[in-house]
């Protein structure tokens, strides 16, 4: 998994929340999130909700 130190967006602060094989982070300033998913049968499965 890919770890951010900042938003790609506004380059505020990252919070991180992990559960089970779902990763999610982020930004406490914004709307920008990213959620990954660790699939049995796939190395990753990154995808990117923008709003
Ligand atoms: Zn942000």
């Amino acid at each position: 998994m890919e770890d951010f130190d900042k938003c790609e967006k506004c380059g505020g602060e990252i919070e991180y929340r992990r559960v089970d094989r779902v990763h999610c982070c982020f930004c406490k300033n914004c709307d920008w999130n990213l959620v990954t998913t660790y699939l049995p049968e796939l190395d990753e499965n990154t995808y990117s909700i923008l709003s």
